[in-house]
């Protein structure tokens, strides 16, 4: 549980350093401040939803529904056994499904 209130300070980190190291190589390249604040601004925001995308993805738990064609999937993170069970009885008996044509 204390990792997960570590992930977005962690994945912040990475980066505002990803964000700082390219605007000391586009400072370097003398590209204009303005430029390289935006720049910067926009790999903060990418690198940080990416890690925090990717670190929530290889901790959760994926539910998909069983009828073949239909890609409903719940992902939960939890280390609760019954909601897990709940959760995964939810997926398999949604309401609509999404069938999706198949090549
Ligand atoms: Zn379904």
């Amino acid at each position: 549980m204390k990792l997960h209130r570590l992930l977005f300070p962690a994945a912040a980190t990475v980066g505002a350093g990803v964000a700082v190291s390219y605007a000391v190589r586009l400072h370097a390249c003398k590209v204009p401040a303005m430029d390289i604040a935006a720049c910067v601004l926009a790999l903060f925001a990418t690198v940080t939803a990416a890690v925090h995308h990717l670190f929530e993805a290889a901790t959760a738990t994926t539910h998909r529904c069983r009828v073949d064609g239909c890609d409903f999937r719940v992902r939960i993170r939890t280390s609760d056994p019954g909601e897990s069970r709940r959760w995964q009885e939810a997926a398999a008996s949604h309401p609509a499904h999404t069938l999706t044509p198949r090549p």
